[in-house]
């Protein structure tokens, strides 16, 4: 890392924070100004999506390369699965970890809307969290640390990857609509080797909270990151509430719809998003991973209600607008 993002801004909980790789170099300059002013906040990592099919596989590893040059933040690739053989999730794996990334999001995917359906070899996400530890352990089988303590000659494995993290669904994946399934899914992913889970996105704390005491009853260990996105347009919290199945609180639709202004619609966005995350971590949750949707200053103004909320905090130092970036090419 060059050091180019500044000192980190403290919340008093855990943040870590989701983007989406841009598709237009405009975008791709923008998005390295927002990584910059992310990575001030410290986070535990970011994540990267990744287009099912691998569509979105260089734009991807751009972004993460990205993290890993300007900032010292941790950064997480999302990988799908879904009409993959076994080899070619392999090399994708193993080109990651080429690339200097060690953590992971491990997804099935969709299977596309006109495709003829077919799954791949990798029937779920459980899998590829199998295939991932398989790669790293064929890439350093293993590590000869001396387990202090230990008679001579014992050694250990390194701890590695680094984290690999899996969805969770409080509400139900959408294809499921048996919330029982989900927590199964969950704690067959947990066996397989996750040691994260993050969730859909979600609009209501008790479906969050009530999901986890299921998962912690059912035997799932692995911490529970509530997914929050700040939604600031009628049409996305559209688009969220297809994608997630889940009816959004009439409250935050109404407002959304009535406010005449932009700054009005963020102003509820932000309020709707801040009140859920100060709920969930009211409730234990461990931390807080925010869908950016590749914004500043929607994340930042949530952050901040937060922290302004929670006992200890400290105050957000002020922060002036980022410079516009002469563009090149
Ligand atoms: P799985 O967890 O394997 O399965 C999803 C659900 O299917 C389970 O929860 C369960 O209800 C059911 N299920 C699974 N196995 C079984 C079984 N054996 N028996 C019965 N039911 C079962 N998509 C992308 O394309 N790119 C991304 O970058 C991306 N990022 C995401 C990030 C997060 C945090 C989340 C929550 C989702 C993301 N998605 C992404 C969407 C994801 O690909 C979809 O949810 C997809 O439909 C399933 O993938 P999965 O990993 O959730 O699959």
């Amino acid at each position: 890392a060059d050091g180019a993002s500044g000192a980190a801004v403290p919340l008093g909980f855990p943040v870590s924070f989701e983007l989406f790789p841009p598709r237009t170099d405009a975008a791709a300059i923008a998005l390295g100004r927002t990584i910059d002013r992310l990575a001030e906040f410290d986070p535990a990592f970011i994540s990267v999506t990744f287009g099912a099919g691998g569509s979105s596989r260089d734009r991807s590893l751009t972004v993460l390369r990205y993290i890993l040059e300007h900032t010292t933040v941790e950064p997480m690739a999302h990988l799908t699965c879904v009409g993959s053989t076994h080899a070619e999730a392999n090399r994708l794996v193993r080109e990651f970890l080429d690339a200097g990334v060690t953590s992971f999001l491990a997804l099935r995917g969709d299977p596309p809307k006109d495709g003829d359906g077919a799954l791949g070899d990798l029937g779920s996400a459980a899998e590829l969290v199998q295939l991932i530890h398989r790669v790293q352990e064929e890439r350093e089988p293993f590590t000869l640390q001396p387990v202090p303590g230990a008679a001579a000659g014992r050694i250990r494995r390194r701890p590695r990857p680094e984290r690999v993290a899996v969805a969770a669904f409080p509400t139900g994946h959408p294809r499921s609509r048996d919330v029982a399934r989900d927590v199964d899914a969950l704690l067959a992913k947990q066996v397989a080797g996750a040691n994260l889970a993050i969730t859909q996105i979600f609009f209501r704390a008790p479906d969050y909270l009530a999901f986890v005491d299921r998962a912690r009853a059912a035997g799932v260990t692995i911490p529970i990151l509530p997914g929050i996105m700040p939604i600031t347009t009628p049409e996305r919290l559209h688009r969220v509430g297809e994608m997630t199945g889940e009816e959004p609180p009439s409250s935050l639709a109404i407002d959304l719809e009535i406010e005449p202004t932009e700054e009005g619609r963020t102003a509820a966005g932000v309020a709707f998003a801040s009140a859920l995350s100060s709920a969930v971590l009211d409730g234990g949750a461990p931390g807080l991973h925010l869908y950016t949707f590749n914004r500043y200053q929607e994340v930042r103004s949530v952050l901040e209600t937060v922290a302004r909320t929670r006992p200890h905090a400290l105050p957000l130092p002020d922060t002036t607008p980022p410079e516009k970036t002469p563009t090149k090419d």
